[in-house]
């Protein structure tokens, strides 16, 4: 059953119904154009849509390709410690299982001002529209390696022995399915994990046909309405991008059929999901959305999100960059170092796998660079260098060491140095819950346009890429022609906002005028 909801909006654009939230509301931009040699021309520009939020979210099914990994088990003891709201003995006194660092679980945003008061109301981002919540989540997934849940958690060494131990009989029954394993895609030093793998060397075909098998056979067995799958699985190298084979819908699935060597296994999980209708996002960097897979999706009107986890260097990376440049202060120099101990880690020590990282991590003041043409002229950059490397001894402890190099006021500089040291697999699982919830509440919204006055006859879905989901990625995917948004604060503003927009809400624009005028 679906909650009450902790408000409910009182105007004459929002409707609700036993199964639905119908909003009408008005998106407002701003167009600019610019003659041969004028000024700029800014108009204001408005278009109305109709929003339509499902307000049953059903059953919903999680599947993590890489299961066993550090990120698979911790996030699967997470939830059930908060599904059982455990509290267990730590040396520092008890501890209570929460969703700390889940921005959809432990961040609010701003619903008005209090009518009596003149204070704000913040609610979490949760209870914003009906959402999954990840205790009700239905856990499962594949892994190359086939150790149950219980001993991968101890591999990992990430959790309290104590918590372990509450949740050990648990984890013991779980047990990932068998996965694709195309050695030539991870690091060679990952070869004695490889116990639990599909048959056939080069079978993409017959492979894609199984993972939906497993993934229709898991919505069976629980009895759910939904599937999610999320690939938190090793880093694999880029594919090459080939005409022929991987650059239009129809070659890929070609290709697939010929088990080409450039279709890696998170290609063969992302068709085979878009097929399958289930959301299917990736955790890691590499390119796994190769265009052929990126038309399939639109084809399929199936959801696709990506890439790779923005955790934290990355994360604070684009706070902090978004800051100095809005400050009107010239970085001019990132250094980035990592090193990390887990079997992430130990992947990525091969270049191949590295490189995959590498890309993902340099591309992300991309955008906050091109907004400043007062601090940059076209085409300039700051300098920016990502090292990492594999050091067992600091386990999932993983320390980012950057050094921010800045030009400030008549050519001094200024220079800030970042020590991070946290353990990984803790902040990347509320990351894994924050994409899954937001990708199935996507599910739920259709829209349509107002034309002249009229509504469009049909609602349809989102675009099949989820930009919606960049605040959680490093560097995240859009539909194709459209602008890459890295800064952290525009990120969260849009999926706030958004959701804002589904109930009939405008933006915050943070004016607080009420508070300015005489
Ligand atoms: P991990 O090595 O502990 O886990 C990965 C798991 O994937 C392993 O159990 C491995 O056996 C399995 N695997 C490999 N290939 C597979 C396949 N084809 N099918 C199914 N399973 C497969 O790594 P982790 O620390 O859990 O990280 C997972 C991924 O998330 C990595 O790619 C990492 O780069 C990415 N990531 C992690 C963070 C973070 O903060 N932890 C941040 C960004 C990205």
């Amino acid at each position: 059953a679906t909650p009450d909801p902790l408000y409910t909006v009182d105007s004459p654009n929002v409707v609700y119904t036993d199964s639905t939230i119908k909003t009408k509301y008005t998106y407002r931009t701003t167009s600019v154009t610019k003659s041969a040699n004028g000024p700029y021309v800014a108009s204001p520009k408005e278009t109305v849509y109709d929003f339509q939020v499902d307000r049953a979210v059903g059953r919903v099914g999680m599947m993590l390709v890489g299961w066993g990994g550090n990120n698979g088990s911790t996030v699967t003891a997470g939830i059930i410690a908060n599904r059982r709201g455990l509290l267990w003995d730590t040396r520092e006194g008890k501890q209570a299982a929460n969703y700390y660092g889940s921005v959809v679980m432990a961040s609010t945003m701003r619903l008005g001002i209090d009518s009596a008061t003149g204070n704000e109301v913040n609610l979490p981002i949760h209870d914003m529209l009906p959402m999954v919540h990840p205790n009700d989540l239905v856990i499962g997934g594949w892994d190359i390696n086939s150790m149950p849940l219980d001993k991968a958690m101890d591999r990992a060494q990430v959790l309290e022995p104590t918590l372990k131990e509450l949740v050990r009989a648990e984890m013991a029954l779980m047990k990932p399915l068998p996965s694709i394993y195309y050695p030539d895609f991870i690091a060679a030093n990952q070869e004695d994990r490889a116990d639990n793998v599909l048959d056939g060397a080069r079978a993409c075909s017959a492979h894609v046909e199984k993972i939906r098998q497993d993934i229709r056979d898991f919505k069976t067995k629980h009895e759910l309405n939904k599937v999610i799958v999320l690939w938190t699985a090793n880093t694999e190298r880029f594919a090459d991008i080939i005409p022929g084979v991987n650059d239009t819908a129809d070659n890929l699935l070609k290709t697939i059929k010929t088990g080409h060597e450039e279709v890696s296994p998170s290609t063969v999980f992302s068709v085979a999901c878009i097929l399958e209708n289930a959301p299917f996002i990736n955790g890691s960097p590499q390119n796994t959305f190769v265009p052929g897979v990126i038309e399939l999706a639109e084809q399929h009107r199936a959801f696709i999100g990506g890439d790779d986890f923005k955790s934290g260097q990355t994360k604070m990376k684009s706070a902090l960059v978004d800051f100095l440049i809005n400050a009107g202060i010239k970085l001019t120099s990132i250094a980035s170092y990592n090193h990390l101990g887990n079997n992430d880690g130990k992947n990525l020590s091969s270049q191949k796998q590295f490189r995959s990282k590498e890309i993902s991590k340099s591309n992300v003041v991309d955008d906050m660079v091109a907004s400043n043409d007062v601090l940059y002229k076209k085409g300039e950059h700051p300098d920016h260098t990502v090292v990492i490397k594999y050091m067992p001894a600091v386990g999932d402890n993983k320390r980012a060491l950057d050094e921010y190099y800045a030009e400030i006021f008549m050519g001094g500089h200024q220079t800030i140095s970042m020590f991070n040291v946290c353990e990984d697999s803790l902040l990347a699982s509320p990351l894994i819950i924050d994409l899954v919830v937001v990708a199935e509440l996507m599910t739920r919204i259709s829209w349509r346009a107002h034309v002249d006055g009229a509504a469009d006859k049909d609602y349809k879905g989102f675009h099949s890429v989820l930009s919606i989901l960049s605040y959680m990625l490093k560097a995240p995917l859009t539909p194709p022609g459209t602008p890459v948004v890295n800064s952290l604060a525009k990120q969260r503003a849009a999926l706030t906002n958004i959701l804002r927009a589904c109930v009939g809400l405008s933006p915050e624009s943070d004016m607080t005028l009420e508070h300015k005028l005489f």
